[in-house]
């Protein structure tokens, strides 16, 4: 899962980056909203985190414009004291709100909820066949015995349980599991799915050759 925090606090930034990155999140991050704007319009993130006071466009322009184009899930970071912008927000057409200063286990329990909200999926777990993926703890089990995976096969298994029955082109995958600072030793896929078809059994991931991976 690949998120865009747009956030001009260079401490908070580096923080909420980071913990995300720690999540297995891919992230990328931008300190302007027009530079967040840029981003977002261009890549498809499964979730953005949008400060409101920005330097050039503020959080509600950002969100205003990106609305035009995208469905995006927006979580919007406002301020304690403006009870207003939760209102505001909701109604321009942010997926959430967290009012600052948040607690950190909360932002990524909300983050996670909405991104299984807008896959279509309610519960936090995953079930295929006899492989059960947890996306609040990250681990998966199969016939109830605990698999260890890399956090890439992790990040590739779960975004594909996600958008089960749809065949998910490798490119789609790159850009949903790889951040703009990843380098390309890491893109790997074929190595990736190798590891999860040896850990989970051959038949979880089907290749559909010349479109992309998919389980059934
Ligand atoms: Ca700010």
């Amino acid at each position: 899962m690949r998120i865009l925090v747009v956030e001009d606090e260079p401490r908070l930034l580096r923080n909420l980056a980071k913990a995300l990155r720690e999540e297995g999140y891919a992230v990328d991050t931008a300190e302007a909203g027009d530079d967040g704007l840029f981003k977002a319009e261009t890549y498809d993130y499964d979730a953005v985190v949008l400060d409101v006071m920005l330097p050039g466009l503020d959080g509600w322009q950002v969100l205003d414009r990106l609305r035009k184009r995208k469905r995006t899930p927006v979580l919007m970071l406002t301020a304690r004291d403006a009870p207003k912008d939760r209102v505001r927000g909701l109604d321009t057409g942010a997926d959430d709100y967290l009012v600052k200063p948040f607690d950190l286990e909360e932002l990524l329990a909300r983050l996670r909820a909405l991104i299984r909200r807008s896959a279509g999926q309610v519960q936090p777990s995953l079930k295929v066949g006899d492989v059960l993926i947890d996306t609040r703890a990250r681990s998966v089990t199969r016939a109830g015995e605990p698999i260890v995976l890399t956090a890439r096969e992790y990040a590739i298994l779960e975004y594909l349980a996600l958008h089960r029955g749809k065949v998910v082109s490798r490119t789609e995958l790159y850009e949903h599991l790889f951040d703009e600072s990843d380098d390309t030793l890491s893109n790997l896929l074929d190595v990736h799915v190798f590891g999860i078809r040896k850990k989970l059994g051959r038949d979880l991931v089907t290749t559909r050759r010349g479109q992309g991976y998919c389980i059934e």
